[in-house]
């Protein structure tokens, strides 16, 4: 089954994706402000080669919604692939990011909040990411420069593509319905990971949504709850009964839910055994008589690292930092194909692939190991909570 609600889908063909892309405002803002920013955000934006459309319909790329920071209504799109830009103007620039801009960036149902203030010396732009991610464009710069700069950093994110879609088939061999050795392992890291507490969620996102938005925002995000980190280890043995797979086989915990408790398999832990690439859908094999849960967002760079590497035995991704860690260039959103391949080419370029540590930009980390044991002994203890954003 293939995860849909009410018209939104997921899936996005290779001609949609070639067409010239698109841009619409949901809103014309009466403060000044936002719409000076609202107004050369889309100038610097078509300028790089959109099509700026009179109204955002179901195939529009990209929705620039205006927000009053104080109230901010939620835009609701009509396709998943739709990424919103949430706009808000404050007063001076905030000195916590984070805690100002997450909730708006949740509460109007964006893929990304931009916070734009006016000081002395020009405008200040404030970004604030799904993943927690908080960087700054200006002041100090002319708007022609400052809102190519913005359109800059807005535009790999916007056209990103996500493959959150999960495909269950329940056809995993009756053996492994109480999982096996690897996922009473997996119970252990999980509970490594929960004690490494790195960012733990300061914005639950039930005390922030309606019930009807928080349905919207997991399918849209792909995500069952805000919960960070998540851990893969490949599985070796045996699958009767299900059709060879064309790539890697293994074990990866749920999106969402509590890391320290992975236990059930098909809800704590779904075995990932395919990428439909067609349709940009994860292929899980799950056990026939529970629901269950959507593997995490990042399954499919787990894919491309295993299908490259076949010394890698199980990865761990933390929301956490380790000092000198080379990381990528853009902080693409968690479960893009672009976000995967770019940390799949900084694995590639380590001298040893199969012991990497690899940075996401204002993100985390992506640790390779040849089992989730040898991961944590070789660099638990280096990992501090504070990621550097840039
Ligand atoms: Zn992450």
């Amino acid at each position: 089954m293939v995860e849909t609600l009410g018209t939104i889908s997921n899936s996005t063909t290779g001609a949609e994706r070639d067409a010239r892309r698109t841009i619409a405002r949901s809103d014309r803002p009466a403060d000044p402000l936002l719409a000076r920013f609202v107004d050369g955000l889309e100038r610097a934006l078509v300028h790089a080669g959109y099509a700026s459309l009179p109204e955002p319909g179901a195939d529009v790329n990209v929705v620039l919604h205006p927000v009053d920071v104080a109230k901010p209504r939620p835009y609701r799109r009509k396709a998943a692939p739709t990424f919103v830009i949430a706009i808000g103007a404050l007063p001076r620039p905030t000195d916590d990011p984070l805690r100002t801009g997450y909730p708006i960036l949740v509460r109007a149902l964006a893929n990304l909040c931009v916070l734009v203030s006016s000081t002395s010396d020009g405008l200040a732009v404030q970004f604030v990411t799904l993943e927690q991610g908080r960087y700054t464009v200006g002041p100090g710069l002319s708007d022609d420069e400052l809102f190519a700069q913005v359109a800059q950093r807005v535009e790999p994110l916007a056209s990103s593509r996500l493959v959150i879609a999960n495909r269950f088939v329940t056809d995993l061999p009756e053996s492994l319905w109480d999982g096996d050795e690897q996922t009473r392992g997996m119970l252990q890291a999980g509970r490594n990971l929960d004690a490494l507490a790195l960012l733990p969620s300061p914005f639950p996102l039930e005390e922030i949504l309606s019930s009807r938005d928080l349905r919207h925002v997991k399918l849209l995000y792909g995500i069952g709850g805000l919960s960070y980190g998540n851990l893969s280890t490949r599985y070796r043995g045996p699958l009767r009964g299900v059709p060879d797979p064309d790539g890697p086989v293994y074990w990866m915990s749920a999106s969402g839910g509590d890391k320290a408790e992975l236990r059930a398999v098909g809800e704590d832990i779904l075995l990932v055994r395919g990428y439909d690439r067609a349709g940009d859908t994860m292929v899980l094999s799950v056990p026939p008589a529970v629901t269950p849960r959507r593997v995490s967002v990042d399954a499919i760079e787990h894919f491309m690292i295993y299908g490259e590497h076949p010394n890698v035995g199980a990865i761990v991704h933390v929301h956490g930092w380790i000092d000198g860690t080379t990381s990528t260039e853009v902080n693409y959103p968690c479960g893009t194909v672009q976000l995967a391949s770019s940390v799949a080419e900084l694995v590639r370029r380590q001298p040893d692939p199969s012991r990497a540590v690899v940075g996401l930009r204002n993100h985390g980390l992506t640790i390779t190991g040849h089992s989730l044991d040898e991961i944590f002994d070789r660099v638990g203890e280096q990992i501090v909570p504070r990621v550097p954003m840039v």
